[in-house]
């Protein structure tokens, strides 16, 4: 599939009886209760998220509750019920495969095996690491687990639980089920991830995240046929690990808008001419934006964005969904009120593509869901 005729035309929609028929006639459908129908977003969601309950964050030299908490996804949750955003569903269960299409399998091996490890080793915490393979090291895999979790993590802030592999594989098919959807039943969808997926290389964890969701997702799309994915990553922080997955690729776009890596996390990766490399020179499009951007800074990021997308013509867009560039949002720095979010949904509706949203961060917990589901409302009432 992919070339003409494909369920990938981006001006089709496939109907309840599976003919395809154009964009703008399904919008503009006469039958109002037809229309209300067409308001809604399905969700995927899984309550083992919660089987990854770090303690511990290395933050500020000390020991502390992690921001990226189970909290965060059952306030999203609560709010998708409350405005009747849509059907919930649970996950089906996809297995590694597409999993080990983006990431090294001795890095998921990693993953899968390192508790025991940890534990047999005599660590008595949680899985955190203290030494890396920095500048002027030798890049190899050690025996020993203290080193090898070293050189799988891209930042120390991030513990390794008992229970994290299995919320990771589990967040990992939340992605996969509505990039299912979004390929063959609905046109868009939203995969209420956690753990988050994006800071996440091709071998390396960090900053909360362990299997980049977003990229699985994306070679998926490829995979059942897509010609072209764009991933528009809007999360406060760079999504330095999709765009490692897909820098030298022109089969995905992908954009980044997030705080000045001078001044934010990654720090290391995220500036402006970083534009991709090889047959993906041209393909990768970083935003880095000062402290203190509100919506009419951040907003023209995303106009600009949103062209390059219209250029590019893919068959489907996929969202990294962070709400951390909330104003209250407690480890960044951008003013984007909770009507902001409602406002760059609608903008994204404007691109007119079969959309993947992926959640990623946002620390401000009460109003996570508020925040998210704005984005998506205004989605889908534009
Ligand atoms: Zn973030």
């Amino acid at each position: 599939m992919g070339a003409d005729g494909s369920r990938w035309c981006r001006r089709l929609l496939p109907d309840r009886a599976g003919n395809d028929r154009p964009v703008e006639a399904a919008r503009s459908r006469g039958n109002h209760a037809r229309f209300q129908e067409e308001l809604t977003l399905l969700t995927v969601f899984s309550p083992e998220h919660k089987l990854h309950d770090a303690k511990t964050e290395l933050s500020g030299g000390e020991l502390v509750a992690p921001y990226e908490c189970p909290a965060r996804a059952e306030y999203v949750l609560k709010q998708i019920r409350q405005v009747g955003l849509g059907d919930v569903v649970t996950p089906e269960v996809f297995g590694l495969d597409p999993i080990l299409r983006v990431h090294d399998p001795r890095y998921v091996e990693f993953l899968r095996d390192f508790w025991p490890q940890w534990r047999a080793a005599g660590n008595r915490g949680e899985g955190l690491p203290s030494v890396m393979p920095t500048r002027g090291m030798r890049q190899r895999v050690p025996q020993n687990i203290n080193g090898k979790i070293g050189y799988y993590a891209m930042a120390a802030e991030t513990a390794i639980t008992a229970g994290t592999w299995s919320a990771v594989q589990t967040s990992a098919n939340v992605a996969l089920t509505a990039q299912a959807m979004v390929g063959t039943e609905k046109t868009s969808a939203f995969a209420l991830c956690r753990p988050p997926g994006h800071h996440a290389t091709g071998d390396q964890y960090g900053g909360y995240c362990f299997i980049n969701n977003v990229a699985v997702c994306a070679q998926a799309f490829l995979d059942q046929g897509a010609e072209r994915v764009a991933v528009l990553d809007v999360d406060f922080h760079h999504g330095n690990g999709t765009q490692s997955i897909f820098y030298e690729r022109s089969d995905v776009m992908f954009q980044s808008i997030h705080g000045d890596p001078q001044y934010a996390f990654p720090y290391f990766l995220g500036f402006a001419d970083e534009m991709g490399a090889g047959a993906g020179e041209g393909f990768n499009h970083n935003y880095p934006l000062a402290p203190g951007a509100a919506f009419d800074v951040w907003g023209a990021a995303l106009l600009e964005a949103c062209q390059k997308i219209e250029a590019y013509g893919p068959d489907v867009l996929a969202v990294s969904l962070g709400v951390d560039t909330f104003e209250g949002d407690p480890i960044s720095f951008f003013r984007l009120t909770s009507d902001d979010f409602k406002r760059y949904g609608a903008i994204l509706a404007g691109l007119k593509l079969p959309t993947l949203f992926v959640m990623e961060g946002g620390y401000a917990v009460r109003e996570i869901g508020v925040n998210t589901v704005n984005v998506l409302t205004g989605f889908v009432s534009s």
